[in-house]
C-alpha cells in the first residue's frame, strides 16, 4: 500500500501541516524562479518574442520559500523557464540546504531543468545541497530533439549533462518526455531502452492543455494505456508499488529487474485527488493548482513588509481554497492565464 513520507507523518504528529479544504496535506513547494527559457519547445513556446514576468531577488524567494517551510511543506522543487539561467543557483540552493523542516530535518531539494547547462553545473549544484534532478528530454534521436527545442546541438549537450549529473550523484536520476503524437511518439520504444543503458528513469507525461499557442487536442495525447501495452510489447513491463500517496507517476519495472520508467497521465488518469502540491511564480504568486484561473499575490505582501506569521497566515488561508481537480478535456475547460513555462512545470 501506498504510503506517506517520513517527514510528512513527523509534521503531522506534531500538528503542523499545510491543508487544503478537501482534507490533502501539502507538502510539496514547486518555485519558478524565472519565466526566461533558452529553449522554445515546440509544443511549449509560440516561437515569438514572448515577454516575461518579474522575477524577484533571491533572498526575497528565499523569505517566501521560508514561509512555506514554516507550515509543514517538506520537499521544494526549483523549475521555470529554465532554472539554470540563475546565476546565483547554486547560492541559493545552499541557503535552502541550511533550512530546517518542522521536524528539524532537511528539505528534500530538487530540480527540473531542460539540462543545457547542467554539464557544468551538475558538481557545483550537489556540492551546494541539490539532491536530485529532473531532466527534459522530448526524444532520444537528436534529429527529433532539436526539431522540439529548435537550439541546434542541444541534443548533445543534453546528453553530456545528464551523465555529469549521473557523475555528480544527483541520483535518481529522471528524465521526463512530454508525450505528442505524430511529434515523438515514435521514440516510446527507444526511450526505454536509454533509461536502461544510461540508468536513468525514463518518464512518459501527457500533453496537458498549457502551451502557449492552440496545440492541444484530445487526439494529440498519447494515453498511459498505450505507452505501457508499446513498451510492453518490446520490452516486458511489471507495475511497482507506489513509493509515496502522492506520487504523480504511475511506476513500471523491466521484468529482467534491469530499470524503470514512470507514466505521469493527468489527462487520462488524473491524480488531483492525491495532489500534495502548491506552486510559487517567479513573481511570487501562489498558483493551488496548475490550472487555477485565480492567482494570490504573495510578494505584494512581502513587498508591503509584513511578518513571516503574516505570510504564513495568508499561504494557509489561500491553501485552503485549493481546487479539487482540473477539468481537462471537459466542456467549458478554461486555459489559465499563462502557460507552463510562466507557470513552472
Ligand atoms: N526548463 C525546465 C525544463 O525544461 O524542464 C523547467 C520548466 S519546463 C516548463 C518543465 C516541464 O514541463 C518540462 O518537462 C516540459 O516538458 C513540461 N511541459 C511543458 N509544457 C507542457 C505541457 N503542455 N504538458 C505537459 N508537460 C509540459
Amino acid at each position: 500500500m501506498a504510503s506517506i513520507s517520513p517527514s510528512t507523518v513527523s509534521s503531522l504528529s506534531r500538528g503542523a501541516w499545510l491543508t487544503d479544504s478537501h482534507g490533502r496535506i501539502i507538502h510539496d513547494l514547486r518555485v519558478s524562479i524565472t519565466d526566461r527559457c533558452n529553449y522554445k519547445c515546440v509544443y511549449c513556446r509560440d516561437g515569438e518574442n514572448s515577454s516575461h514576468y518579474p522575477e524577484l531577488g533571491m533572498d526575497e524567494y528565499l523569505r517566501l520559500i521560508e514561509a512555506f517551510v514554516g507550515l509543514g511543506i517538506s520537499k521544494v522543487r526549483l523549475t521555470g523557464g529554465e532554472p539554470l539561467l540563475r546565476r546565483d543557483l547554486p547560492e541559493m540552493i545552499r541557503e535552502l540546504a541550511g533550512m530546517r523542516t518542522l521536524d528539524g530535518g532537511r528539505l528534500d531539494l530538487a530540480l527540473t531543468t531542460n539540462g543545457h547547462l547542467l554539464e557544468d553545473l551538475a558538481g557545483p549544484l550537489k556540492a551546494a545541497g541539490l539532491n536530485r534532478v529532473t531532466v527534459s528530454m522530448d526524444a532520444v534521436d537528436a534529429e527529433t530533439f532539436e526539431r522540439i527545442t529548435r537550439v541546434p546541438g542541444s541534443f548533445e549537450r543534453v546528453l553530456r549533462g545528464v551523465r555529469a549529473a549521473r557523475a555528480a550523484g544527483l541520483t535518481p536520476l529522471k528524465i521526463n518526455c512530454v508525450l505528442l503524437r505524430g511529434f515523438n511518439d515514435s521514440q516510446i520504444e527507444g526511450f526505454a531502452r536509454f533509461a536502461r543503458a544510461e540508468g536513468v528513469v525514463a518518464r512518459f507525461i501527457e500533453f496537458m492543455p498549457l502551451e502557449e499557442g492552440r496545440l492541444w487536442s484530445p487526439e494529440i495525447v498519447v494515453p498511459m494505456r498505450e505507452i505501457v501495452e508499446r513498451i510492453g510489447r518490446v520490452l516486458p513491463l511489471e507495475e511497482l508499488e507506489a513509493r509515496d500517496a502522492s506520487e504523480t507517476a504511475r511506476r513500471f519495472g523491466f521484468a529482467d529487474g534491469v530499470g524503470e520508467i514512470g507514466i505521469i497521465a493527468p489527462v487520462t488518469q488524473a491524480f488531483c485527488g492525491a495532489c500534495s502540491r502548491v506552486r510559487l511564480t517567479s513573481d511570487g504568486k501562489i498558483r493551488t493548482c496548475l490550472f487555477s484561473q485565480i492567482e494570490h499575490d504573495l510578494y505584494g505582501r512581502l513587498r508591503a513588509g509584513v511578518s513571516q506569521e503574516e505570510l504564513r497566515a495568508y499561504i494557509a488561508r489561500t491553501v485552503q481554497g485549493k481546487e479539487a481537480r482540473h477539468h481537462i478535456g471537459e466542456p467549458g475547460f478554461l486555459k489559465p492565464s499563462r502557460s507552463m513555462v510562466h507557470i513552472g512545470g
